[in-house]
């Protein structure tokens, strides 16, 4: 899967001189599944994979419809940095990331643009109730000013709506790649190339109120596009960092039932037990079973 992207990736950008050249190999650091990953690389949060100067981890997500899109995310930032060697800011890290990451995989190929439903962030577009009328929209914090994601100031607290942020800066992708049969697609590559800044942006691209009047349109039109597809069965879906505090929360618990157990299981098999615990006996049955009870319901 790798490879596929790897060699979308170098055709999409072959008109960037540094991304036709050769480099060298790129590290991937690749878990069994999820558990493995999370139980080796504890302080990571929420993050189902990650890429960290020179080496990419992820894991295979076999429980998830598309059980790539982790990996592949991180591979983008990976191949944006060693690669194309873009210096870049979040929205459009992200976006590029999200782009190629939330794109249909058939017969072994990478269809870029053309959207996954079972990925993130696209399963939360439905949950995004625009009126369709911008200004509301904008008022009511359902869509965030094109000229706060392009420069990255003002805006809602980033860790609240983190969920937001990645719809805006994926469709923000999408939308220069796509909108109106790839229009904007070379003047972003110059963008990407020229350096991304509020001015470049409105050089190339255009003036960001006209932008963000297309880009609000383009949105539209997908979300619109994807509802009147068939329902998908119900998706496992990126947790909201509450959630995820939650999950943790209950992994510290059954972690500590779970030592519950193991030390009074400890203690009967020990040879010492008569001599140290024998008049405990009855509570110690007692405790075990109520801490296996406990680790069966949680
Ligand atoms: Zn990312």
């Amino acid at each position: 899967m790798l490879e596929i992207l790897h060699t979308t990736y170098i055709r999409t950008f072959s008109a960037f001189p540094q991304v036709t050249q050769p480099h060298p190999l790129l590290q991937v650091k690749l878990f069994k599944d999820r558990d493995e990953f999370r139980r080796c690389n504890r302080g990571v949060g929420w993050a189902e994979a990650f890429y960290r100067t020179p080496v990419c981890h992820a894991y295979y997500s076999a429980r998830e419809m598309n059980p790539y899109q982790w990996m592949l995310h991180e591979a983008v930032h990976q191949l944006n940095t060693e690669v194309a060697q873009l210096k870049l800011p979040q929205w459009a890290d992200e976006g590029l990331a999200e782009y190629f990451s939330t794109s249909q995989i058939r017969n072994g190929e990478l269809r870029l643009g053309e959207i996954d439903r079972n990925t993130y962030p696209i399963w939360w577009l439905d949950d995004m109730a625009l009126s369709g009328d911008l200004a509301k929209d904008i008022a009511a914090h359902k869509i965030i000013p094109l000229r706060t994601i392009v420069t990255g100031r003002g805006g809602p607290n980033m860790n609240e709506e983190f969920n937001l942020y990645y719809i805006h800066w994926w469709s923000l992708v999408h939308f220069l790649f796509q909108f109106d049969g790839g229009k904007y697609r070379e003047s972003f590559f110059c963008l990407l190339r020229d350096g991304v800044t509020e001015t470049s942006f409105e050089r190339q691209i255009g003036s960001l109120d006209r932008i963000q009047r297309e880009w609000c349109e383009h949105l539209q039109t997908v979300r619109k596009r994807l509802n009147a597809l068939p329902p998908r069965p119900a998706k496992p879906r990126k947790l909201t960092w509450n959630e995820t505090r939650e999950l943790e929360g209950m992994e510290a618990q059954i972690l500590a039932a779970e030592g519950e157990v193991a030390r009074i299981e400890g203690l009967f098999a020990s040879p010492e037990f008569h001599r140290t615990h024998a008049a405990q006996t009855n509570q110690l049955i007692t405790e075990l079973a109520e801490a296996k009870q406990k680790l069966a319901q949680l």
